[in-house]
């Protein structure tokens, strides 16, 4: 069964987060499991204290390496092996649909939440496969991009997501966004759904929604309509 393991100073922020909805049906009928492990429970500081002052000086606290190091060392010692370890900075390269394609092969994954600056540079040398960002912009902790990172997973996992929400057809599905999605009733506000998903007619649906993705994709991300056209040979 694929295990999460988040290191983090706030364990209830990620568990509450994850164990709703989707995620939270996948973990209860055993097809993930997520576990919070809280690096403050493996300090040997007296006052619990798991940061300090960085060294050379400058503004914030630096998260320290010994905690952080036994607290990752209870899992491995664990499960018997150094599963791949993600630690979420700004400074990674950005988290992606194929990467979390890629992830969810893995049986073992342990994420490592900074706070504060950030971790003191050793320990990540020493547990640390992969340095991920989710976005250019910097956040007060990795515990929320760890979150986006492993629903994203989850989502490539067999048997998370049921037939009907099945992630074949999705946004970033063969470089292309996704057509737009209507439900009833077939009239609101004035506004009409599209004559031609009222149709039946199976194969003018797909045309129209593949034609309404190539359209959207082209308008919202020249970036992704390129590899699109690449793909395509055009
Ligand atoms: N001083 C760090 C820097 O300039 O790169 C930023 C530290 S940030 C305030 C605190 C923590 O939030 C980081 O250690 C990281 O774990 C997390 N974080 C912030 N922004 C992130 C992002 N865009 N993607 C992933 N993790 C992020």
């Amino acid at each position: 069964m694929t295990t999460f393991y988040i290191l983090t100073l706030f364990p209830e922020m990620v568990m509450d987060g994850l164990n709703t909805s989707i995620i939270g049906r996948a973990v209860k009928n055993e097809h993930l499991r997520i576990e919070a492990v809280n690096i403050r429970d493996y300090t040997m500081n007296k006052h619990g204290k798991v940061d300090d002052y960085p060294y050379g000086g400058g503004a914030g606290m630096v998260m320290q390496a010994q905690p952080i190091y036994d607290a990752y060392q209870s899992i491995v010692e664990r499960i018997g092996h150094r599963p791949r370890t993600v630690y979420l900075t700004p400074k990674g390269s950005t988290f992606s649909q194929a990467k979390a394609r890629e992830f969810a092969l893995e049986e073992d994954l342990i994420f490592l939440c900074g706070h504060y600056e950030g971790v003191d540079e050793r320990v990540l040398e020493e547990i640390v496969t992969d340095y991920m960002s989710i976005g250019d912009y910097v956040l007060t902790g990795g515990e929320l991009p760890a979150m986006v990172m492993i629903d994203a997973i989850s989502r490539m996992v067999p048997g998370v997501l049921s037939n009907e929400e099945s992630g074949q057809t999705e946004t970033f599905h063969n470089y292309l966004l996704e057509y737009p999605q209507y439900s009833r009733p077939e009239e609101w506000m004035g506004k009409k759904v599209p004559e031609v998903l009222l149709s039946g007619h199976h194969k003018n649906i797909e045309k129209w929604r593949l034609e309404q993705s190539i359209q959207l994709t082209r308008e919202n991300r020249p970036d992704l309509y390129e590899l699109y056209k690449r793909q395509e040979g055009k």
